[in-house]
C-alpha cells in the first residue's frame, strides 16, 4: 500500500519561489532584491576577506580534521559567540548556558523546542507584525497553538507603532512569550530607538513576559557589534537582569557564511536566584534536543567563525568587513532615494534611508511588486520588502526607474 497517497501538496516557500522565477528569467537586466544575502557591488556573493584568512589558518593547522564536535558544539565558538553578543564585561561563565545551533533557524528551533518540553508552548507567543515568516512555522511546529502579533510597522507613517506595541504588551496575559528582533528588523529595516527599547523592555518586565531575542543581523544595522546588541545588553544587564532571557544568534549574515549554518542558542540566567544545578539542568535539556535532531552540530563553519573570534587580527579584519557591508548598503539606500528624487517620483521615500540593515520595507503594494517583476525584471517580496544588498552601481538606476513607473 502506498502510504503517502493523500499527502497534501504545500505551497512552495515564497522567497525561494522568487529565486526560482528569477533563475529562469532571460532578461539580462534582472535584479534580485529577494532573499536577504549580501552581494558586492558587482552583484556577486562576497566571501569576506577575514573568512578567507581564517579558512587558510584553520586548514593549515596540523591537527585539522573532520571529526565530530561535541553535542553542544565547538567550545571556543560558544564562548566567543557569547562574548560578542553579551559584551566583554558580561559574566558569561556564571550567567550563560548555550549550545551551538544550525544557524539562526536552528537556534530558534532549539528555543521553541526547549519551551515545548517545559510546556511554555501553552502560553501565547507574540511576534512583530510583520515578522520573518519562518518564525510562525517554527513555533507552530513546536506546538505553540496561540501565535499572536504585536503592532510594529505603521503603514501610514512608515514608523514604529510604539503605542500599539506597548498596548499589546500591557494587554497580553502575564508571562506570555515575546520574540523580539534586537536590530535590523526583518522585514521592515525599522528598529526602535534606545529610548524606545527602554520603554518596551520596562513594560515587558512589568507584565513578567518571557523574552526571546532573535539576533540574525548583529553588525548589519550599524556596522558595530556593540551598538547592534544594545537592546540585548540593556535587557540582561539592567531591565531584565532578574529573569532568564533567551537569545538566538546567527552568523549567516555577519560572517557571510549563509550555507555553513553557524549559530548559537543562549539562555542568559538571572543575576541571582538560581543555582548552578539549575543551570546545568538547562544545559542538559539543550544537549538532549540537539542529540536527537543533529546528533552533533556542523563543524566546518564553526571552526572558521571561532578562528575569527579568537584572534585579535582576524577579529579586527572581520569588524572592517562588517563596516564594508553595512556602508555599501547605506550608500545604496541613498543612491536609490537620490534617483527617486531626481525622477520626482510621487510620494515620500525618506524611510528607505532611515531604515537600517539588509532590508527596506518600501511601501510598494502587492500589485506594484508584481508589476516590478513583470515589466522591469526587478524581483522582491510581495510584501514590498526589498533586500537592499541586491542593489549596486550597475542596477540602482534601473530599480529607481522601475519604482517610479509602477507608482505613477
Ligand atoms: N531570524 C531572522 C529575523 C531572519 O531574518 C533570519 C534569516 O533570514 C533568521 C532568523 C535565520 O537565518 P539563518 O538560519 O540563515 O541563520
Amino acid at each position: 500500500k502506498f502510504i503517502f497517497k493523500n499527502v497534501a501538496k504545500l505551497p512552495s516557500d515564497a522567497l525561494f519561489a522568487i529565486k526560482g522565477r528569477l533563475a529562469v528569467d532571460p532578461r539580462t537586466n534582472k535584479v534580485d532584491l529577494g532573499i536577504g544575502a549580501y552581494r558586492d557591488n558587482t552583484g556577486k556573493p562576497w566571501i569576506l576577506p577575514s573568512v578567507r584568512k581564517a579558512e587558510q589558518i584553520v586548514q593549515a593547522d596540523p591537527n585539522y580534521n573532520h571529526e565530530y564536535l561535541n553535542i553542544s558544539g565547538l567550545e571556543s565558538l560558544r564562548k566567543n559567540a557569547a562574548r560578542i553578543i553579551f559584551g566583554d564585561s558580561f559574566d558569561i561563565a556564571n550567567r550563560v548556558v548555550n549550545i551551538q545551533s544550525l544557524s539562526g533557524t536552528g537556534a530558534l528551533h532549539v528555543g521553541a523546542t526547549l519551551m515545548e518540553s517545559l510546556k511554555l508552548n501553552e502560553r501565547d507567543v507574540y511576534f512583530s507584525d510583520p515578522t520573518w515568516g519562518n518564525h510562525l512555522q517554527i513555533f507552530a511546529k513546536c506546538g505553540f497553538n496561540s501565535i499572536k502579533s504585536y503592532p510594529y510597522w505603521d503603514a501610514a507613517s512608515k514608523k514604529l507603532n510604539l503605542d500599539g506595541f506597548l498596548n499589546t504588551i500591557k494587554e497580553a496575559t502575564s508571562g506570555s512569550v515575546f520574540v523580539l528582533h534586537p536590530c535590523a528588523h526583518n522585514p521592515t529595516g525599522l528598529d526602535p530607538t534606545e529610548e524606545q527599547w527602554k520603554v518596551i523592555l520596562e513594560s515587558i518586565k512589568e507584565k513578567q513576559h518571557v523574552v526571546l531575542f532573535d539576533s540574525a543581523y548583529q553588525g548589519f544595522a550599524t556596522g558595530s557589534l556593540a551598538k547592534d546588541a544594545y537592546s540585548i545588553r540593556l535587557a540582561i544587564t539592567d531591565i531584565l537582569k532578574d529573569v532568564p532571557v533567551m537569545v538566538c544568534q546567527s552568523f549567516a549574515k555577519n560572517v557571510g557564511m549563509y550555507g555553513e549554518r553557524v549559530g548559537c542558542f543562549h539562555v542568559v540566567l538571572p543575576e541571582s536566584g538560581y543555582n548552578a544545578e539549575e543551570g546545568s539542568a538547562i544545559q542538559s535539556q539543550l544537549e538532549a534536543i540537539t542529540r536527537s535532531e543533529l546528533s552533533t552540530p556542523p563543524a566546518y563553519g564553526a571552526k572558521i567563525v571561532s578562528a575569527i573570534l579568537s584572534s585579535d587580527e582576524l577579529y579586527k579584519a572581520w569588524s572592517d568587513d562588517m563596516v564594508t557591508m553595512s556602508s555599501r548598503i547605506y550608500e545604496m539606500r541613498h543612491k536609490l532615494v537620490a534617483k527617486l528624487t531626481e525622477l520626482k517620483t510621487p510620494g515620500n521615500w525618506d524611510h528607505i534611508t532611515s531604515q537600517v540593515g539588509m532590508f527596506s520595507y518600501t511601501g510598494l503594494s502587492k500589485e506594484q511588486v508584481a508589476r516590478m517583476e513583470k515589466e522591469h525584471a526587478v524581483y522582491l517580496a510581495s510584501s514590498g520588502r526589498a533586500s537592499i544588498a541586491g542593489l549596486n552601481d550597475g542596477n540602482v538606476e534601473h530599480v529607481g526607474y522601475a519604482i517610479d513607473e509602477v507608482v505613477r
